[in-house]
């Protein structure tokens, strides 16, 4: 185990398991209809890539990237486009795939933008939840785990753009964090 981690909050296994059933129930939810799954970067990008290989259905991929927490661990609430998709949305069925949901307020911006591009439906799925700490009311269609109020990297997560190669999710020890601040 990685020396700035406390322990494994979900396991590769875990992680293989729900990805499947993910993309199970998503590959029937959206038969016969043309997906587009827009991922945001950079920490979606492990999720994304697993999760679209469990799928059955033909599916597009795209990305957007918007401004995060940078060196902090906190919301700031101000999210901007750095990246915006390559086509337009309009009439497609459109699928966030988001790492986690914190305050919300991330995907309550992304979901006011893409839904004013007139596109055919709107969905959130999202590996992981933090329920505990949301700010704004946001739909989330699909969710892989609810998990509690620590902040966590690895499967693409970072802190300060480390530990996104990590191929579990791990507690961040707190002496880490701190310590940048
Ligand atoms: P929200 O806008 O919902 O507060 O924040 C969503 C974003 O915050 C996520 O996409 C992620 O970049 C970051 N975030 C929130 N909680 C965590 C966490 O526990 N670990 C990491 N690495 N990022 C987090």
């Amino acid at each position: 185990m990685h020396p700035d981690v406390e322990k494994v909050l979900i396991s590769r296994m875990e992680i293989d398991e729900k990805v499947h059933e993910l993309g199970n129930i998503l590959s029937r939810d959206y038969a016969g209809k043309e997906l587009l799954m827009v991922g945001i970067l950079k920490g979606a990008v492990v999720f994304m890539a697993d999760l679209a290989r469990a799928m059955n259905i033909d599916v597009r991929i795209d990305f957007m990237a918007v401004s995060s927490y940078g060196a902090s661990s906190k919301s700031t609430g101000v999210v901007r486009i750095l990246k915006d998709l390559d086509k337009s949305i309009e009439n497609c069925h459109v699928l966030i795939v988001e790492d986690i949901v914190d305050t919300g307020l991330t995907l309550n911006y992304l979901l006011d933008i893409l839904q004013a591009r007139n596109p055919a439906s709107v969905r959130i799925c999202t590996l992981l939840d933090k329920p505990s700490r949301r700010e704004v009311n946001v739909p989330v269609d699909y969710n892989g785990f609810a998990i509690p109020d620590k902040f966590v990297v690895g499967y693409g997560l970072d802190y300060n753009e480390k530990y996104r190669h990590l191929p579990e999710i791990y507690v961040l020890k707190k002496e880490i964090y701190q310590s940048v601040k």
